[in-house]
């Protein structure tokens, strides 16, 4: 068989696997679906399969006799790298690459790709309504928004005008060859899925390659207070803007007494911090690196102003759900790690009733016993995790423990008064009681819903 009538074995019957198989479909590229679980687990991706033609294969193996006949494997982020096929289609010098560099060989736009610990999602979301704001088509893609496959496939952006801004996270940058932003953003390096990258070293390197096949021509944004990312400047072929809230910069953005400056020249003032509606720090950061994706794409300061107020933020990301008699409501549900859990405590300068628990994954509690004690006014622990928060942090502060999130809701409002945030934050995993963080934000918000709708009371 000649190489160009081999076949495509995409691993992983997910979303971006699918929309990879959908891709290969419209290019008219015979393909085949493997996954580790059986078709019966995934009901509605079997049926799209038998409509497509597409043959699918469950279980680590395929038979031996079709892996002369592949080409290439696509593999979707989830899979690691240590999965048989992968070593089998290693050993046989098949190329595996990610379904997002697949992608990326079809863009007609050009990408902005956002990576970092944290802050990725809320980026992209900046940088889309910053984009969009200044009349260049975008769209989220990636994680945070469809597929590269899928945008692609759909022609979601016009191609002339427009940007695909993709989110990007290590395991995608595992996968990539020639993976080409015209911008790329690096917010941050902490450390983060050490289980799968091991060292920090190969966690840095990793996100390193978000810029690896960039040119003189392309733009690099990078996190100037963060050393490990201010490091890839001098790596980088890209121009480099970087951004600070602790210093001036010398081509980039920046904070300086409570004002967000864009300097691409001669400094300019983008807006004060007190217009800003999503709360914290590290949000500032993320509007100075969106900010800089806008500058990359030509959009004026005072378009991407406007863009930032009108900002909702993103869903279960210290969202605001509501508010009555002066208590704020807030749903941080994403926040499934200590980590996140401390941003989220230092974004308010008012007394925090804490909501929080949920599956621990190893959490060093007392790590946070002072910003507790500093910040939480009292804390509700629920979940699998309540024993152990408990032992760290009831001995801090007033405390209770909750038997559900109704229980919850109910015990923080009657530790709350007028002024105060009710925050959400469980710092764990949603294993424990909920399919997702999503999920359980979702239970949260609805919760409080029927609370306040109980109480029959005005929303402020
Ligand atoms: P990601 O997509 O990288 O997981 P998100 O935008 O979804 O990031 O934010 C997840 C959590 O990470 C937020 O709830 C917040 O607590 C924290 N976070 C967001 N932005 C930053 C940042 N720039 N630096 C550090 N932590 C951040």
């Amino acid at each position: 068989m000649r190489d160009a009538e081999k076949k495509y074995l995409v691993l992983g019957a997910a979303r971006s696997g699918m929309a990879a198989i959908r891709l290969l479909c419209r290019l008219g590229r015979p393909s085949l679906m493997v996954d580790d679980k059986p078709a019966s687990s995934f009901p509605n991706e079997s049926r799209e399969l038998v409509a497509l033609k597409v043959p699918f294969y469950s279980g680590e193996k395929i038979p031996d006799s079709l892996w002369n006949d592949i080409q290439l494997v696509i593999t979707s982020p989830g899979v690691p790298l240590k999965h048989a096929l992968i070593s089998i289609a290693l050993e046989r010098k098949i190329p595996v690459i990610g379904e997002m560099e697949f992608a990326s060989r079809f863009a007609r736009a050009p990408i902005a790709a956002i990576t970092g610990t944290n802050g990725k999602t809320t980026t992209v979301r900046l940088a889309v309504e910053i984009l969009c704001e200044g009349g260049i088509p975008s769209i989220p893609t990636g994680n945070v928004g469809l597929p590269l496959s899928q945008a692609i496939l759909e022609d979601a952006v016009n191609h002339e005008k427009g940007c695909l801004v993709t989110e990007v996270s290590t395991f995608q940058l595992e996968t990539i060859r020639d993976f080409h932003p015209r911008t790329a953003v690096l917010l941050n390096i902490t450390p983060d899925h050490l289980d799968r990258h091991e060292t920090m070293e190969a966690y840095r390197d990793l996100k390193y390659r978000i810029t690896e096949n960039q040119r003189s021509d392309d733009i690099l944004i990078v996190n100037e207070d963060d050393s490990l990312c201010f490091d890839l400047c001098k790596k980088s072929r890209a121009q480099c803007l970087t951004f600070s809230i602790e210093k001036k910069v010398k081509r980039g953005a920046f904070l300086e007494s409570g004002i967000l400056y864009l300097n691409l020249g001669d400094a300019v003032p983008l807006l004060k911090s007190d217009e800003i509606p999503i709360p914290g720090m590290h949000n500032i950061q993320n509007i100075l690196a969106a900010a800089l994706v806008g500058a990359s794409f030509g959009v004026k300061p005072e378009i991407m102003a406007k863009a930032v107020r009108a900002f909702k933020g993103v869903e279960h990301r210290l969202e605001f759900v509501s508010g009555i008699n002066g208590v704020r409501f807030y749903n941080d549900s994403k926040a499934t790690n200590l980590d996140s859990m401390e941003k989220a405590l230092l974004s308010f300068s008012a007394p925090i009733v804490l909501i929080t628990g949920g599956r621990d994954k190893g959490n060093n509690y007392q790590s946070l016993n002072s910003l507790i004690g500093a910040r939480v006014k009292f804390l509700v622990s629920m979940g699998e995790s309540a024993p152990l928060i408990m032992k760290s942090w009831g001995r801090i502060c007033p405390s209770a423990s909750a038997d559900s999130m109704r229980d919850a809701v109910q015990r923080a409002f009657d530790a709350a008064s007028s002024g105060d945030v009710i925050l959400f934050s469980p710092g764990c995993s949603s294993f424990d009681a909920f399919q997702n963080y999503e999920h359980r934000g979702r239970a949260y918000k609805e919760e409080v819903g029927n609370f306040l709708s109980g109480r029959n009371a005005p929303h402020d």
